[in-house]
Parts: structure tokens; C-alpha cells; sequence
């Protein structure tokens, strides 16, 4: 098939076409979550570019396997091995054990990700399911000389590499090698940057999660498990590794250098990497505290595909600043799309013309290194282009493949939720205009009158920057 899709492959740093390995079949990798709290609506924005870039693919015709880890076990407070066990971390501060802190955090997850229209991968797996592929791994990288055991540990060795800091310019692997300055120095370790393969004397007593090993008992790092559960389910070849910026130094560093030490060969073509999501405040972590996540946007009012709209919007190589200023002005945006396309005439035909012409339109913007807000911008032309209803209403449906805002479903869905049909909304909305009306000729009785009519009806009105809106009581 024609490959029509370009993206930044971090390894290249350049916007390059994507060819896949396999004619027409993607194998697709996405680092999961650390299951030890809520995802903050950072970590989301990751997940939500990366089921973008999946549902392009699919769009315009690839057949996508996509897996993804669940990481329930060996990830430390700190990205280079020191620290706590972000898992023990979890479980201390809510009393419960590691598993049940997983299990709860992972439907956590998946409950944000069905909020937010996220496609749920073809393959889950938490990484405490794969130990034996683990210590396969490990004792292969052993044998070719790549690894070393030390006071109990096992490390990989950074030096056996010829090119270890793959994704940086030399200036940049001046100042990575720094990155780890400020962390615990581990003295067994042979080289600053060699990481931890397998841990079996943890700084934790209390570790509460071991298995058996060749090498005692312990639990695995961080990083084998992306590259043990990506090739037990994609082989030894791989299309598109995914993450958060903050993956490519040490996680996928790390990733690609005991991948390929172990394979003896060239392991992934393309690497896809979000930019951060940041408060006023700088970045947002879990640590932080007090974070944001969908049920905070909920309990707030606003509905979660409005926070998937804010982050269309916006490159997913640019950094993003959270504001509710912009979300409140997504809402209105929303309310307003979805009603627009809600009032379309469905019952004409579909002009096919037309609609390739849009569908085209539509793939080229996503084609062209995922640019989501361009892609929006041609739903927005298309609904005021001079085309039939039926045929905006089919393009709406058919970019929402991509998009999965409710385009054509939401406003139904909202009126159902609310309590009100068509008739009801075109009375409230008749009702609103005439209290207007009255205002602007200064008949504050007769507004305060429109007012106290829709109040004895359950229907609330509000003053907004964005003008006056209703709820129910
Ligand atoms: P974690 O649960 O910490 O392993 O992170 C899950 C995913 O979220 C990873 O792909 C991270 O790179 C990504 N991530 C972490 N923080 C942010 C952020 N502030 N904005 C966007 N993505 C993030
Ligand atoms: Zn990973």
C-alpha cells in the first residue's frame, strides 16, 4: 500500500515517512503506566497523541498491533535506579498490598482512557506476567559478555556499547552523563551510566514483590520489561516505539541498548515522543501531590472529550500549558461543534465528490507529522463549506474515526443526560433570546420574569464571558 503518513522519528531527528517493516502491518509499542496512583492529565495527553497516531494509521489503511506494559513492579523513584519502589511507595501510603494497588490503579487508567475516547491497545500486559522472559533476556545479555554481576546486582554495561546515548547530538551526551550527578552514586556500578537489570539487593527490606532468579532472589529494572513484553508480542522487529519525552533518556535509551545488544540487530525504525503537558507551576508528576486527573475535570464539570480537544489543538511536539481559562473556552467550543453537527439533515445522499475531496483534506493534515489542530481546522470548513448536510454529516462521522470527540453522538447524549428533548432546548433557547432582548431595552423586569418562568421549570441560566448558558437544577 502507499505509505502517506510522515512523523519526527526522535532517532533521526527529522520528519520522516514512515515505511513499515511489513507492507501494510504496523507493530506499534507504548510504555504503559506505573499503576501506583491516578494518571495525572499530562501522562493522558501522551496516551490520547499516541492513539492519534494509531487511529491515523488505521485511517488511512495499515492494520496496527499496538501492545502495551503495565508497569506493576521495578520502577524507582528515580529514572537511574535509585529511590523507592514507586509500587511499595503506593501501596505504604494507602495501606494496602502491591497487587491490590495495581489492580486498582490499572482499571484507574483504563477507566480515564474510556473516558477520553482512548482505543484500548490489542495487547496489555503487566509486566509481573513476564519474570521468565525477563531473566531469559538477562542471561543471554550475560553470556555475550554485556552484563555484570555486582554486590548482588545485575547491571548492563554502558561501555560495551560503541554508541550508548543514541538520540543525543555530542554536545547533549556531555550533559546526560551529568543527568546523573545528583543521584546516589551506586558504587557497583562499572560505568556511571550502566543500569540495573536485575535487583537483588534492594535498599528495602520490606521489597514485597520477589521472584526466584539465577542470580537470588529479586525483581527485574524498569526497562527490561518494555523490551521483553514488546518482543514477546511484536518479534524481533518493531515499527513505532511511543512515550512521553521524558522516556527518551534513560528508559529508551536504556531500552534500545540491551534490545539490540541481545537481539544482535537493529530493533526499532521509528520512535514517537509527546511533549510534556505543564502546569503554571512547570511540570506535572504524580509526586507533586495535588494533580490533575479527568475525575478532578469531571467534578468540575467539564466533560473529559473537551480535554481531549485541548490537546488537538496544540503540535504534540510543542510543550502545553494547562489553563482552565483555555479549557472553559474548549467547552464552549465543543458545545457549539457538536450541536452544529447535531442540526445537520442526515436524510439526503452523500456527495461522493465531495467527501473524498474533505476525507483527503483531512488525512493530508494528519499525514503531514500529526498535525491534530489542522485536521480540526478542515472539520471546521467543511461543516461551513457549501455542501450538502448529509455529506458534512457522513465526513463528521468518518474523521471522528480519528478524532473521537462524539462528534455526531455527544449532543445527543447530552440532551438525553439532561433531561431536556429538541423541544424543550428550542423553548429554552427562545426564552434566552427575549431575556436579551429585554435587557437591552432595560426591561429588567420582564428579564428577571423570563428568568423566574425557566427557574419554576428546573432550568437554571447563567451570565458567562461566553454569553448565557443553562443547566438543569
Ligand atoms: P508513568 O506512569 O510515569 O510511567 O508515565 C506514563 C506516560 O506518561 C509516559 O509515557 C510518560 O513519558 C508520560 N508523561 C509523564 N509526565 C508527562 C507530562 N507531564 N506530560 C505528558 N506526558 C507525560
Ligand atoms: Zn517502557
Amino acid at each position: 500500500m502507499e505509505n502517506k503518513v510522515s512523523f519526527y522519528n526522535t532517532l533521526t531527528r527529522n520528519v520522516e515517512k514512515f515505511i513499515p517493516n511489513e507492507d501494510g502491518k504496523v507493530a506499534m509499542y507504548t510504555c504503559g503506566p506505573t499503576v501506583y496512583h491516578f494518571a495525572h492529565i499530562g501522562n493522558l495527553r501522551s496516551y490520547i497523541m499516541e492513539d492519534i497516531l494509531e487511529k491515523t494509521l488505521r485511517y488511512v489503511g495499515y492494520d496496527v498491533k499496538r501492545v502495551m506494559n503495565i508497569t506493576d513492579v521495578g520502577h524507582l523513584s528515580s529514572d537511574a535506579d535509585t529511590g523507592e519502589d514507586k509500587m511499595l511507595k503506593g501501596a505504604k501510603r494507602e495501606h494496602k498490598t502491591v497487587m491490590e494497588i495495581a489492580k486498582f490503579y490499572t482499571d484507574a487508567f483504563f477507566s480515564d482512557c474510556n473516558k477520553l475516547n482512548i482505543k484500548r491497545p490489542d495487547v496489555v500486559e503487566p509486566a509481573t506476567n513476564c519474570i521468565s522472559e525477563f531473566i531469559h533476556m538477562i542471561t543471554v545479555l550475560l553470556e555475550k559478555g554485556y552484563a555484570y554481576e555486582a554486590g548482588g546486582n545485575i547491571y548492563f554495561d554502558t561501555s560495551k556499547l560503541k554508541d550508548y546515548y543514541v538520540f543525543s547530538s555530542q554536545s547533549e551526551k556531555e550533559l546526560l552523563v551529568g543527568v546523573r550527578d545528583d543521584v546516589d552514586e551506586d558504587e557497583n556500578k562499572k560505568n556511571k551510566s550502566d543500569f540495573v537489570l536485575w535487583f537483588t539487593k534492594s535498599k528495602f527490606d520490606d521489597q514485597e514483590l520477589k521472584w526466584d532468579s539465577p542470580w537470588g532472589t529479586g525483581y527485574p529494572g524498569w526497562h527490561i520489561e518494555c523490551s521483553c513484553i514488546s518482543m514477546k508480542h511484536l518479534g524481533e522487529y518493531m515499527d513505532i516505539h511511543c512515550g512521553g519525552v521524558d522516556n527518551i533518556f534513560p528508559h529508551h535509551t536504556n531500552e534500545i541498548a540491551q534490545s539490540e545488544s541481545y537481539l544482535g540487530h537493529k530493533w526499532c525504525n521509528y520512535w514517537f515522543h509527546v511533549h510534556h503537558l505543564n502546569d503554571k507551576s512547570g511540570k506535572m508528576s504524580k509526586s507533586k501531590g495535588d494533580f490533575l486527573t479527568v475525575s478532578l475535570l469531571e467534578e468540575k464539570g467539564y466533560d473529559p472529550l473537551v480535554y481531549r480537544l485541548f490537546c488537538l489543538q496544540s503540535h504534540y511536539r510543542k510543550p502545553l500549558e494547562f489553563s482552565y481559562e483555555v479549557l472553559d473556552n474548549m467547552s464552549a467550543a465543543y458545545d457549539k461543534l457538536v450541536k452544529k453537527i447535531a442540526s445537520l439533515d442526515q436524510n439526503g445522499s452523500v456527495d461522493e465528490e465531495s467527501f473524498k475531496l474533505y476525507r483527503e483534506k483531512f488525512e493530508a493534515a494528519l499525514c503531514d507529522d500529526l498535525n491534530s489542530s489542522m485536521a480540526i481546522t478542515v472539520l471546521y470548513d467543511m461543516l461551513k463549506a457549501d455542501i450538502s448536510d448529509s455529506t458534512k454529516y457522513a465526513l463528521a462521522k468518518s474523521f471522528d474515526e480519528v478524532l473521537s470527540l462524539d462528534l455526531t453522538t455527544a449532543h445527543a447524549k447530552k440532551q438525553e443526560n439532561s433531561g431536556v428533548d429538541a423541544e424543550m432546548e428550542a423553548y429554552i433557547l427562545e426564552k434566552i433570546e427575549e431575556r436579551k432582548a429585554a435587557k437591552k431595552a432595560k426591561d429588567f423586569t420582564l428579564a428577571d420574569a423570563i428568568r423566574n418562568e425557566l427557574l419554576e421549570k428546573g432550568i437554571v441560566l447563567e451570565d458567562t464571558r461566553e454569553g448565557v448558558k443553562w443547566k438543569m437544577n
